[in-house]
């Protein structure tokens, strides 16, 4: 059976026989027997395997190796002469799957920039930072699901096409099977939407978040885990069109046990990955970001900070620096001020609470003096805003009424409502960005590089 090159770096013993397969990071050659370093994709490092020139086909073989060549190796474990090894395999037979012809692969063992590895988004998989990248990411999914399933949540599966637009905002994707070279028309030459594949406009997600309410309304604790998209032509090193965000949803649960839950699950994704990806978030260190350990014990060890969205106006008022958007009560929060906030003032995560009612989505539940509403965003060091969450508006009259001033349709709305005609609680739930918890935790500048295939406005290669 193949065994896993992580699993033999860990554990394997000398004069075990071993079959590994990989891929070909470096080769060298001396007289009578050579090196190659063979990755696998299980860890950062790779196997050192020696080929002595007696193996069979040792000289056809070498010859159709380089960097990229794909291989399986069989041979018997040995303690490492060299340096930086325990063990090292020793070849008694060697299998060339594909070359790779060195001429004209792209990925040389010199550094590439990341704008360059984009370009050849079905190979920088295999380089030594998207490869820490995505096992990091694997391990945050991983802890996500486990943190939730610890404590009795549902993972529901919302949908991903909608009629629904959970902002009340634009910037969604269209849904639809017309040929849009010739829609067909209504009396009034509208696009005839009754004619559409779904009998009425319809569009990819911005959030499962309503639908969870409804699932929330069933199992009292339920989270969503899947793909979210947004239209919106922001080019920034934080936006995707499509990008994944995890939304728990909690029946009875005001504000302050929302952000507890929120508080305890960030903490237990960084301690997750800690445990689980040593080595990568030590390179990401190393390599990326040199706070990257840091910030992760920082999450780990403190108590976030809490403030009220009017402390945060004052404080930004007091800050002995100029801002280029303006600070004013009423107007919604810019990076520049979260960041103040989380990396200057506060250095740590900051849960900021109570925003003006005019700036939050509908469905926030309205204060007593009816000026905020009970929602809180936790700002992160280098990242901003990292979770938006709300306790939910439970109260009938009041929602219609929110939907009413919003200049929305509370017909559309009619489902959304009947869970505050029928047995309503007191409900609240957060939404995660998921790639800027990847971000967040490896020092990566870019949210292009911590998913596989990023989608961003004119770009959807791969
Ligand atoms: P921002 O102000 O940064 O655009 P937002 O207010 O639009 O964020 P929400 O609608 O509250 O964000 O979405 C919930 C979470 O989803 C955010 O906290 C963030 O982590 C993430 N998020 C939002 N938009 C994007 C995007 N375009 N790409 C990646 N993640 C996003
Ligand atoms: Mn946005």
């Amino acid at each position: 059976m193949t065994r896993r090159i992580a699993e033999l770096l860990r554990a394997g013993q000398p004069d075990e026989t071993v079959t590994i397969q990989g891929w070909v990071r470096t080769k060298r050659e001396q007289k009578g027997f050579s090196f190659i370093e063979v990755n696998d994709g299980s860890s950062m490092a790779g196997l050192q395997v020696v080929i002595n020139q007696d193996v069979p086909d040792y000289e056809a073989s070498l010859k159709r190796i380089s960097t990229g060549a794909s291989v399986e190796v069989s041979g018997v474990l040995v303690p490492s002469p060299g340096k930086g090894q325990r063990i090292e395999l020793k070849a008694s037979t060697l299998t060339v799957y594909g070359e790779a012809d060195p001429e004209t692969y792209p990925l040389q063992k010199k550094r590439h920039s990341f704008e360059f590895l984009r370009e050849i988004g079905h190979l920088r998989s295999r380089t030594n930072t998207l490869g820490a990248v995505f096992r990091v990411r694997n391990a945050c999914a991983a802890a996500i699901h486990q943190f939730f399933q610890e404590r009795g949540f549902l993972w529901v599966h919302t949908p991903i096409i909608t009629a629904s637009d959970c902002e009340g905002a634009g910037e969604m994707f269209a849904v639809t099977s017309f040929n849009l070279k010739q829609p067909p028309l209504n009396d009034q030459k509208d696009i005839d939407y009754t004619q559409d594949f779904f009998g009425k406009p319809a569009y990819l997600t911005v959030s499962g978040q309503l639908e969870a309410e409804i699932m929330a309304m069933a199992y009292s604790n339920v989270y969503t885990f899947g793909p979210t998209f947004r239209a919106e032509n922001s080019n920034t090193s934080r936006h995707l069109a499509e990008f994944w965000m995890v939304e728990p949803e909690i029946a009875f649960c005001d504000l302050d046990g929302d952000m507890d839950l929120a508080e305890a699950f960030l903490k237990y994704i960084f301690s997750y990955v800690l445990e689980h990806c040593p080595e990568d978030m030590e390179f990401f260190n190393q390599r990326i970001d040199d706070s990257v350990l840091a910030t992760a014990e920082n999450i780990i060890n403190n108590q976030f900070e809490r403030i009220t969205y009017t402390t945060a106006i004052e404080l930004l008022e007091k800050a002995d620096r100029k801002f280029e958007y303006p600070v004013e009560w009423g107007l919604d929060l810019q990076s520049e001020h979260e960041r103040y906030l989380a990396e200057e003032l506060f250095k740590k995560p900051t849960i900021v609470t109570d925003y003006p009612t005019q700036i939050k989505a509908f469905y926030m539940r309205l204060s007593d003096d009816e000026k905020t509403v009970r929602a809180m965003d936790i700002l992160a060091p280098k990242i901003g805003e990292i979770i938006g969450g709300s306790q939910r508006e439970e109260r009938l009259d009041v929602l219609e009424r929110r939907i009413v001033q919003q200049g929305l349709d509370p017909a559309t709305y009619w489902w959304y409502l009947d869970l505050r005609r029928y047995g309503t609680v007191p409900h609240a739930g957060f939404g995660l960005g998921f790639e800027r918890l990847v971000q967040f935790m490896t020092g990566m500048a870019n949210i292009r590089d911590v998913i596989p295939f990023p989608r961003t406005p004119q770009n959807v290669e791969f």
